[in-house]
């Protein structure tokens, strides 16, 4: 992923909010990328942007050498399709079963019955679900509710996943689990992925490379290794 002098802007003058001021960050293919930054620093919208949710007022951003700001009508959809996402509040939903909350963007891909079940098997198994498959979400903890939505950003087998603040609703162990879950992903796929968090703990336990944000601008940057003065 190469963000390449993405500015945000929300809003018109005199009440514009500059969300994203210059933002430049290369994530190199197979890494684990991290940007830190407090509440308002502008982590959901550079991943909205990537995400293609929101388009940035200037700047360009480029996914395997693609200029995915560039696109419209089916390429965006194709393009989006190639990119996982996992959020904070899971955004399962709750009048499907397991199995049909994973099958769903493989129903939107037009994928029969069949092949959907076969895929859906294979993707309850890869995050240890395989016998949640007709349990609702209400029933299901936290950390599994977000194995299905891994699960399920992984269905259309994704170049990239993004995550947003994915474990933030979780407890410590909890939150363990799933970030080593992301990493064994991560090493067996080979899967891109970039973060967001405001937690300094999960940068640790997993990221190659950290950006830090502040009120829109990277003030920080480089291999979390050898970071050894981030507090
Ligand atoms: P973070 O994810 O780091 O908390 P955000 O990207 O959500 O930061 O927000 C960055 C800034 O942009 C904040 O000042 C926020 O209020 C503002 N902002 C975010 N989304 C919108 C929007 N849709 N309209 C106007 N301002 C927004
Ligand atoms: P809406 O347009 O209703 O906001 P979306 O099309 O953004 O819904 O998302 C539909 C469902 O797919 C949601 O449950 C959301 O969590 C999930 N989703 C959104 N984007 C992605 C993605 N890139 N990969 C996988 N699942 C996604």
């Amino acid at each position: 992923i190469t963000i390449e002098h993405v500015r945000k802007i929300y809003g018109r003058a005199p009440n514009e909010v500059v969300a994203l001021k210059n933002v430049n960050l290369e994530v190199p293919k197979g890494e684990i990328f991290g940007v830190l930054g407090q509440s308002g620093a502008g982590k959901s919208t550079l991943i909205r942007c990537v995400n293609l949710l929101e388009r940035p007022t200037s700047g360009r951003i480029l996914v395997n050498g693609q200029e995915i700001t560039a696109l419209s009508g089916g390429e965006l959809r194709k393009a989006r399709q190639r990119i996982g996402m996992i959020f904070q509040q899971f955004n399962l939903l709750s009048s499907r079963t397991v199995a049909d909350n994973v099958a769903f963007p493989l129903e939107l891909m037009g994928l029969s019955k069949t092949k959907r079940q076969a895929r859906v098997l294979e993707l309850l198994s890869l995050v240890g679900l395989e016998d949640k498959a007709n349990t609702y979400p209400a029933q299901l903890s936290g950390g599994q509710k977000q194995r299905v939505g891994i699960a399920r950003s992984l269905a259309n087998s994704p170049d990239i996943l993004l995550s947003d603040e994915a474990t933030s609703a979780l407890d410590p162990q909890t939150t363990h689990a799933i970030l080593d879950l992301l990493r064994d992903l991560n090493k067996r796929m080979g899967l891109t992925i970039l973060l967001i968090t405001h937690e300094m703990n999960v940068v640790k336990q997993i990221c190659h490379q950290v950006a830090i944000l502040e009120d829109g601008a990277i003030v920080e940057q480089g291999r979390v290794s050898q970071l050894a003065a981030l507090p």
